[in-house]
């Protein structure tokens, strides 16, 4: 009687204890990656992300502390589309998890369940442009992001089979909570169909393209090209007898040139958040792209 009632004890630690402890552990590159796991992944996962959403994120700088936190992960998200290129390699060398390697169990790629746009139409890309695959800021599209929650719920059901359908009736929760929203999203918008913008980086393209509008020129020459004098001069001449309506802004450029292509040419200037964090409205996937159509729309 003694044995069963220690064995009942011990049972009920047992089952505290694994309900503290997350079964999977899960390192996303990405704030609106780490978001996208949460919603679907809830008390099942612990989510970290190697970077935050202020942070340009061409440019993560490889800390310790980002390979710890590689190496004890059972799976790895990632953007993909080289958007992680100049800095993930080497924290995947250094963190020494066979597991969490690509191509294996725990790794995914996102850009694998996207379209992407702007891909190379030659091998070469001179110049240093750092989008050589085409344009990895895919998860301001968002009719995207149900296919994301949908490939983060299957791997989850692979890595954990017993909660399968509790990670795919999250997804679908997900799924129809965006649906609803993008509705209202589309109707606010839609003022600003057909309107012509010029944007620093490309970071909007995806989100410009889906709801109608155009970026006649980028401030960069090249994504990752920072502006020379003379490129300036032409987009000055270029856009101030046009019909452009503003110039949008990244949180991690300097806004210098921006600022002052917005004096010379009256057009004005806005600053849009690329990825959950990249502003304080920004809190998960849901308000980033409210805080985008909210910033646009006024
Ligand atoms: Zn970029």
């Amino acid at each position: 009687m003694r044995l069963s009632k220690d064995i009942v004890i011990g049972s009920i630690v047992f089952l505290f204890c694994v309900s503290l402890f997350p079964a999977i552990k899960v390192v996303a590159t990405y704030p609106y990656i780490a978001d996208l796991v949460e919603k679907v992944g809830m008390e099942k996962v612990s989510v970290k992300s190697l970077s935050r959403g202020s942070w340009d994120p061409h440019t993560i700088v490889p800390k310790p502390s980002l390979i710890a936190k590689i190496r004890t992960a059972d799976l790895l998200v990632i953007n993909g589309a080289q958007l992680e290129l100049g800095w993930l390699p080497a924290l995947l060398n250094q963190a020494n998890n066979s597991g969490v390697m690509p191509g294996k169990k725990g790794f995914l790629d996102l850009s694998n369940y996207v379209k992407l746009i702007q891909t190379p139409t030659n091998v070469s890309r001179a110049g240093g442009d750092i989008h050589p695959a085409g344009n990895p800021h895919f998860c301001l599209n968002p009719d995207f992001i149900p296919e994301l929650a949908r490939a983060i719920a299957d791997k989850l059901g692979q890595l954990d089979p017993a909660n399968n359908s509790f990670y795919r009736e999250n997804s679908r929760s997900l799924d129809k909570a965006w649906k609803t929203q993008l509705a209202g999203w589309e109707a606010r918008i839609a003022v600003l169909r057909g309107k012509k913008v010029i944007e620093y980086h490309r970071n909007m393209d995806y989100f410009l393209e889906r709801f109608g509008m155009e970026v006649c020129e980028t401030v960069e020459p090249l994504p990752g090209i920072p502006p020379t004098s003379r490129h300036i001069s032409h987009l000055i001449e270029k856009v101030k007898h046009g019909d452009i309506i503003l110039i949008l802004h990244d949180v991690y450029h300097s806004k210098k040139t921006s600022a002052f292509l917005s004096q010379k040419t009256g057009i004005p200037m806005i600053v849009l958040p690329h990825d959950v964090g990249a502003v304080e409205e920004a809190t998960d996937i849901f308000s980033l792209h409210e805080e985008i159509i909210s910033r646009l729309c006024k």
